[in-house]
């Protein structure tokens, strides 16, 4: 049977993982998160003193999706690590190991495995471009840098060791560098993608944006 594919692509902060995941509530397809896969691996690169050690034992690196009540939740070696991936340390690291080709490769193939078995809304970095090339409907999803920020500063605001608005924009800033220039697989629109700018947009807006780009598309009622 053949499945469909939802491609989101995007910098970090752009409000991919909310909208999808809400849109994806309401079509009843499974929203792939597939940062939560880099996540993981770089959650798994920090038990090596080396990159070399690393990637020796990649193959071993037990990182599966499970879907409990409609939500995503990411296991490392059968560990439930959906929340401990959350730092901003683990967000750097996984920057910089999602440059790495062999840990691309080994997680590009998982994510196209679950899209073939079921209907997808997938966000990351290279959905559109390269792990699902011939998805349905590809839409980058982006907003300026200071709007992307200021969304995280508020999401974050008032927890313990939550960060400035300063330093979440300098973050913010290294990680698109970062996404953007390395070699293999770096974030950039696919040519057949619809670009949403969702700076000026609410939330609830984009969803609706997003909802109507799928209805024209894939022709659901
Ligand atoms: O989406 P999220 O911010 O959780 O992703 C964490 C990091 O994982 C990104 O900064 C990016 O470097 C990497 N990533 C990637 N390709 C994807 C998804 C995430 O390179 N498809």
């Amino acid at each position: 049977m053949k499945t469909l594919k939802i491609a989101i692509d995007g910098p970090a902060g752009a409000g991919k993982s909310s909208i999808a995941k809400e849109v994806a509530s309401e079509l009843g397809f499974i929203y792939v998160d597939t940062g939560a896969l880099y996540r993981t691996v770089a959650l798994y690169a920090s038990r090596f003193d080396n990159r070399e050690s690393f990637l020796r034992k990649l193959e071993h690196c037990d990182v599966e999706l499970k879907y409990l009540g409609g939500t995503q939740r990411v296991f490392l070696d059968g560990e439930d690590v959906t929340d401990e991936i959350r730092t901003s340390e683990i967000s750097m690291r996984s920057s910089e190991i999602s440059a790495l080709p062999e840990v691309r490769a080994y997680l590009s193939e998982k994510q196209r495995e679950i899209a073939r078995e079921n209907n997808v809304i997938m966000d990351g970095r290279d959905i559109g471009t390269v792990v699902l090339p011939d998805a349905d409907l590809k839409v980058y999803l982006t907003a300026s840098v200071e709007e992307r920020a200021s969304r995280r500063y508020l999401e974050l605001e008032g927890k313990q060791d939550a960060p400035t608005y300063e330093q979440i924009l300098e973050d913010i800033r290294q990680r698109d560098y970062q996404d953007t220039h390395r070699k293999v697989s770096p974030l950039k629109q696919a040519k057949d993608a619809v670009l949403l700018d969702t700076t000026t947009m609410g939330f609830h807006e984009v969803c609706k944006a997003l909802e109507d780009l799928i209805e024209e598309r894939l022709e659901l009622e």
